[in-house]
């Protein structure tokens, strides 16, 4: 995280910045709220996202009353540091009206929001869950589905059956997202690879 508060464009609009919360695990744009200098800096000392309240006249650490505050992952400023993109794990529904999002239908990245569901069954072990089954019987169970569904995927694409195709394709990315979990990566991990050769 390279903030610097100092280059912000604090003069251009009154003071305050429009800030745009994400869930840093999957990428949903949770909120956007108005930061001065004194928000932003607050923000950066206490790991909770804080902004200055239209409405209140004063500083706001999201959460300070409902418990569900906003823990900061990163801070990053637009192309002309006029505005602020922040990342944080949301402890709690982030919209008062007891919603994820304050957005009814703001879209994720859905790759991404497998990867954290995934994670989360890994952790929690729900009973019932498919999920669950897999992580019990292990990477080389996990492995070979992976290697089903990749056959069962190539399959469908030379058979030039569409539907099949995407069916496929969607049981490979599940277990493919199961077995970099199972190994203690993540589907993240594979994307920072390829974003890497891409430079
Ligand atoms: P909280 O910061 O969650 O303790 O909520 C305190 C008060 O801030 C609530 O009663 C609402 O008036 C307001 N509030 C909470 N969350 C939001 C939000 N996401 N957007 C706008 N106002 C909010
Ligand atoms: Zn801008
Ligand atoms: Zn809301
Ligand atoms: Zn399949």
């Amino acid at each position: 995280m390279t903030i610097d508060i100092d280059a912000l464009a604090w003069d251009k609009q009154g003071g305050l910045l429009p800030a745009i919360v994400q869930d840093a695990d999957t990428l949903r744009v949770l909120m956007l709220g108005y930061m001065d200098r004194e928000a932003l800096a607050a923000t950066l000392r206490s790991g909770h996202v804080t902004f200055f309240s239209r409405s209140k006249g004063r500083l706001w650490t999201k959460g300070e009353s409902s418990g569900h505050v906003l823990e900061l992952v990163s801070i990053d400023a637009d192309c002309d540091a006029d505005a602020l993109l922040v990342r944080a794990h949301p402890r709690g529904p982030t919209c008062h009206l007891q919603r994820a999002s304050c957005f009814p239908s703001a879209p994720g990245d859905g790759l991404a929001e497998l990867d954290a569901l995934i994670a989360q069954r890994e952790r929690e072990r729900p009973e019932g869950s498919y999920t669950t089954k897999l992580f019990e019987a292990g990477v080389r169970r996990i492995a070979q589905k992976v290697g089903e569904e990749g056959v069962e995927t190539a399959l469908a694409a030379v058979a030039q059956d569409d539907a099949a195709l995407l069916g496929e394709a969607a049981d490979l990315l599940y277990h493919l997202t199961v077995l970099l979990r199972a190994r203690g990566l993540s589907l993240e991990d594979a994307r920072r690879v390829l974003q890497l050769r891409r430079s």
